[in-house]
């Protein structure tokens, strides 16, 4: 892995440990790079991130709802006091639940405006205010699902905050790069997180990418921070305005690799009797 040694680097998004982000973070303290914490002022409340990140070496967490004005100077206010930063992670996504589940058709306007705001909008809300604080360059990464290039069941609204994230990362590249800072996307495997498990039969995403999968399963979290890694340091610095996909290649197959038939069929079968108990009683079959 890369060296970070002697970089300052802010992550937004940790939840808990099963956080992408927090396996990012985990993955930079291993390269030798030092950290900020930034989430939701729900989760700084608890008090439970603090002993956590206290165990890898991280101390600062700051809370900020990229939702709330005043929460947002907040933040940047503190963060200024650790610039120059070389690398910010945004790892933020939120959205009403029950309009992750049934059709897309009936999201609402508000929800509409909220989860793009949150999940989209607030990229460039953070890479606006993290610029002047990166003067001799940098790398910002954000976590994307490849949903916005096709359909999954209940992904819904959200795959429309994935487009609209992809069009930032690209257009914040273009701004960005006469002053050396990159920025890039991951996009990631289903992976079992706090968000993930408020979509709608998340799991059969899950079996689904395995299924079409050439390496017969999905990315870990461990896959995926190392990349983060690699996108925030020095092995990266040719590299901007990039979709990286790391899902062991699922969303390269079309079709399942041949062998994956196995899968494909645990997989449909596992759709089938999920959809099936699903139905209204008079729509059920045998
Ligand atoms: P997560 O729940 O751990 O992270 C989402 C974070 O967004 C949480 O820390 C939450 O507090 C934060 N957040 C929500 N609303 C906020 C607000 N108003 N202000 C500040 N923070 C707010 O889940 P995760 O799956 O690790 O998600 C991280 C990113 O990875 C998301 O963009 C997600 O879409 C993306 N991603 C996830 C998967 C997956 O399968 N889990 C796959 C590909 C991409």
């Amino acid at each position: 892995m890369f060296s970070l040694k002697d970089t300052y680097h802010a992550i937004f998004g940790v939840a808990n440990q099963d956080s992408i982000c927090w396996s990012i973070a985990e993955c930079i303290r291993a390269a030798g790079g030092e950290v900020v914490l930034i989430s939701h002022p729900a989760i700084v409340r608890k008090g439970r991130l603090q002993k956590i990140a206290s165990s890898i070496g991280i101390h600062d967490i700051f809370p900020c709802d990229v939702s709330d004005a005043e929460s947002m100077e907040e933040c940047f206010k503190k963060l200024a006091g650790y610039a120059p930063f070389d690398g910010v992670v945004h790892g933020i996504a939120f959205s009403n639940k029950d309009e992750l589940r049934g059709r897309f058709v009936d999201t609402t306007a508000d929800n509409f405006k909220e989860t793009l705001e949150i999940s989209a909008h607030s990229l460039t809300a953070i890479a606006h205010r993290m610029e002047r604080m990166m003067p001799n360059g940098g790398s910002i990464l954000t976590l994307t699902f490849d949903a916005w290039e096709g359909t999954y069941p209940n992904y819904n609204v959200m795959a429309q905050a994935k487009a609209a994230l992809r069009t930032g990362m690209l257009y914040l590249a273009a701004d960005f790069g006469e002053g050396n800072i990159r920025v890039n996307a991951v996009s990631a495997s289903p992976e079992d997180t706090p968000s993930a498990r408020g979509i709608g039969n998340f799991r059969l995403i899950g079996k689904f990418a395995e299924a079409m999968s050439p390496m017969r399963r999905r990315a870990t979290k461990d896959e995926i921070a190392k990349t983060a890694v690699f996108l925030l340091g020095p092995g990266s610095t040719g590299i901007t305005g990039q979709t990286i996909y790391v899902d062991c290649g699922a969303s390269s197959s079309t079709m399942p690799p041949a062998r994956n038939a196995d899968l494909m069929a645990e997989a449909m079968a596992s759709i089938a009797e999920t959809y099936q108990k699903e139905l209204p009683d008079d729509e059920k079959t045998d």
